[in-house]
C-alpha cells in the first residue's frame, strides 16, 4: 500500500506501514513478547466465513432445491388467439396481432410524413384512414384522410 504513495510523503510514513510483516531486526526475548499481539493482528485481517459442521447428504439437498415454492410455476392461463390462434396469455394483448398493427400504424404514419413533409405540420383534427373501396362518411367530413391502397385487414379498425 505504502508504495504507491507519493515519493514526497513517503518516506516518513513507509516506515511505520508494514507492522504486521516479520521484523528481522529484534532481539529474541521481544519477539516473544510481541508475537501474540501479531498473530492476532493477522487473524483480525481475515474474514472468517461459517462452515458447516456436518455434510449434508444429496437426498436433503435434492429436497431442498425441489422444494415446490423453488420450481416455476405452470401457468394455468394461457388460450389461443381468438383473432390469429398463437397462444397467448388471458386479459394480455397477443403478440402477433400487436406486431400486425404496429406494422399497419407504421406503414401510415410513413404515408402521413410523405403527405405533409413531417410530424410538426399535423393538422388539429381527427384522422380517418381510408382503405381501398371505402367512401367517407358525412361525419368524418373536414378530418384528415389517409387513403391506403389495399383492403382493410379484418383485424384494423378506425
Ligand atoms: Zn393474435
Amino acid at each position: 500500500m505504502w508504495l504507491f504513495l507519493c515519493p514526497c510523503i513517503a518516506p516518513a510514513l513507509a516506515v511505520n506501514g508494514p507492522s504486521l510483516l516479520p521484523q528481522i531486526e529484534q532481539d529474541p526475548q521481544q519477539d516473544e513478547e510481541q508475537s501474540p499481539e501479531q498473530a492476532s493482528g493477522l487473524l483480525d485481517s481475515i474474514l472468517w466465513m461459517a462452515a458447516p459442521k456436518k455434510r449434508r447428504t444429496i437426498e436433503v439437498n435434492r429436497t431442498r432445491r425441489r422444494d415446490e415454492r423453488k420450481l416455476v410455476k405452470v401457468k394455468k392461463n394461457i388460450e389461443p388467439c381468438p383473432e390469429c390462434g398463437h397462444l397467448k396469455q388471458t386479459h394480455i394483448l397477443c403478440g402477433f396481432c400487436y406486431a400486425k398493427i404496429c406494422k399497419e400504424t407504421g406503414l401510415i404514419r410513413q404515408q402521413i410524413k410523405e403527405m405533409e413533409g413531417g410530424p410538426l405540420r399535423a393538422p388539429t383534427v381527427e384522422t380517418v384512414v381510408l382503405y381501398e373501396g371505402e367512401t367517407l362518411s358525412e361525419q368524418e367530413d373536414g378530418k384528415r384522410i389517409v387513403e391506403r391502397s389495399r383492403k382493410r385487414p379484418a383485424w384494423f379498425r378506425n
